[in-house]
């Protein structure tokens, strides 16, 4: 049975919290990356962000082999499959485990967000990444009304976002853009074959939800990570900024941010026991803002 804000049971599964940031939105910030994405994205660079589950990372580079990790009942050992239980970590001499996929409710999550609050401003405050948030999106919603009523109740007001992907139902879209400031949505690629190649799945849904939030008309930043041989053609970029320039789009977008591939992107793949194998040639991306100026739209390089 899906969860409900009144059910006491509910949680979430966090795997960093980043304070004082200051590229996730106006003004500092404190960004919290929910766990778990539906994307395969060929240059993730936060692999222990993509399954829902709780996961032990480990400093691949720092062990030493000496299998003093090795627990009895580790459902890693036994199962194959991390129960995030963390007895593991207690017996590392060099503490080179640590747990990714913290359980909080939306009132901890809330509680821990306002301790930085006095930080915030009335133009920083909170922006949900992931892994794509949406995914535990009963959890957003009551932390996100919690946060507004902090705000009613303190007087204090800052603002609340999400970097999104856009994947998920219509209806979910709705209800947590409704809540939000702004948000991030990432535009990876228009051609719908050539996004489930990189990504693992189409892009229908994905463009159906921004034309829903050119409906809604919720300020947004769109945000194109460009990656070498894969979206940074003048077509593909020529594609994205006609892709962005309806009326109701316009009425909205705040700018266009693209963010050049990243060769670090693969750094952390050792920490979660897996391989980065880009499925493109490592590079530079060609950059060019011309497809958006020229139509008027703001974009700059990150
Ligand atoms: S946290 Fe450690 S001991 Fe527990 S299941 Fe995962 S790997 Fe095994
Ligand atoms: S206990 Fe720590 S150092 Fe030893 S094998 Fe496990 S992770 Fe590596």
């Amino acid at each position: 049975m899906p969860h409900s804000h009144s059910q006491n049971n509910l949680t979430g599964k966090v795997f960093d919290i980043k304070e004082l940031a200051v590229y996730d939105g106006p003004g500092i910030r404190t960004t919290v990356f929910l766990k778990g994405c539906p994307l395969r994205c060929s240059w993730c660079h936060n692999p222990e962000g993509l399954s829902p589950r709780p996961q032990v990372m480990v400093n691949a580079s720092a062990c030493l082999h000496c299998g003093k990790c090795r627990v009895e009942g580790c459902a890693l050992i036994d199962t194959g499959v991390c129960s995030g239980c963390g007895k593991c970590l207690r017996l590392c001499p060099g503490g080179y485990r640590k747990i990714s996929g913290r359980i909080y409710t939306p009132e901890a999550l809330t509680e821990r967000l306002m301790r930085a609050s006095a930080m915030y401003g009335s133009d920083g405050g909170v922006t949900f990444s992931g892994g794509e948030p949406t995914l535990q999106h009963e959890f957003l919603a009551a932390v996100l009304d919690l946060l507004r009523k902090e705000m009613d109740e303190s007087g204090r007001r800052f603002t609340l976002g999400m970097q999104t992907c856009g994947y998920c139902g219509g209806e979910v879209f709705a209800d947590i853009v409704r809540r939000l400031d702004f948000l991030f949505f990432d535009i990876k690629h228009t051609d719908s074959d050539a996004h489930r190649r990189y990504t693992g799945v189409s892009n229908e849904l994905i463009l159906s939800n921004l034309r829903r939030l050119g409906e809604l008309c919720v300020p947004f930043i769109a945000r194109l990570p460009l990656i070498p041989g894969v979206n940074d053609s003048p077509g593909d970029i020529e594609a994205a900024a006609r892709l962005l320039d309806t009326p109701d789009l316009r009425r909205c977008l705040i700018r266009v941010e693209l963010l050049p591939y990243n060769m670090a992107a693969g750094a952390k793949y050792s920490m979660v026991g897996r391989s980065y194998e880009p499925d493109f040639d490592e590079g530079t991306p060609r950059v060019d803002l011309t497809p958006f100026t020229a139509r008027g739209i703001d974009a700059s390089v990150l």
